[in-house]
């Protein structure tokens, strides 16, 4: 279990290092780590350069917040939503990383092209539909997408990861952002030959096998 303080920090750092590798820039994208009854979230619209660990959030269960603290993300509900219906969820990672997003603008999913794709939980990685953002409707239709799922891309947005714990969350955004630059690289040379999805299904199960997974957060 970790403590207010690590949540606070694990967020800091994670918001700084999606800014670091490019995968996010300026006041755009969110992160969150379940917490209690609730959760830790970034605050809305601060750049991470201005970012501290007393700026983060809790939310409870209910959406409430304390008194004098930050103004949670205008996602915290996306964020809520999926900690209230994903027991296996732990912390959610939402960033615009410019290939995904590039998808996400042609409501174009990334398809089994390669291996990797399967970090998502799935042989492709759908599109929530377009909602404005820090709507309920936003928040239900990402909910729905992920439905057994660690990534998806949002319509006209972005995209969003999740996992057990930050580093995998965070992880699985790296990835999913690379396979969609692949993608976008791949059909300025004639598309992709996909992988069928029998060989999906292995590597999906392969990777519940894989590497340190047990044991890492
Ligand atoms: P926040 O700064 O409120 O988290 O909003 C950024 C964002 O990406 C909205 O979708
Ligand atoms: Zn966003």
């Amino acid at each position: 279990m970790m403590t207010e303080d690590e949540a606070r920090q694990q967020l800091t750092d994670a918001m700084r290092a999606l800014d670091a590798r490019g995968l996010n820039r300026g006041t755009s994208g969110n992160i969150s780590v379940r917490f209690a009854t609730g959760m830790f979230v970034t605050p809305s619209g601060v750049t991470p350069d201005r970012l501290t660990p007393d700026q983060m959030v809790f939310v409870d269960g209910d959406g409430r917040v304390a008194d004098g603290s930050s103004r949670p993300s205008s996602e915290w509900r996306m964020h809520m939503g999926l900690y209230q219906r994903r027991a296996d969820v732990n912390a959610v990672v939402h960033c615009h990383a410019r290939y995904s997003t590039i998808l996400a603008c042609a409501h174009r999913e990334i398809p089994p092209l390669h291996y990797m794709v399967a970090v998502s939980g799935g042989a492709s990685v759908p599109v929530a539909p377009y909602a404005t953002f820090g709507s309920e409707e936003l928040a239900a239709g990402v909910v729905q997408t992920l439905d057994g799922r660690l990534a998806c891309l949002m319509a006209n947005h972005g995209l969003i990861a999740l996992g057990p714990g930050l580093h995998v969350a965070m992880a699985i955004a790296e990835e999913i952002e690379e396979q969609a630059a692949v993608f976008c690289g791949s059909l300025a040379i004639g598309g992709p030959q996909l992988l069928d999805l029998d060989e999906m299904n292995r590597i999906i199960g392969a990777f519940r096998q894989y590497g340190q997974a047990k044991t890492q957060g």
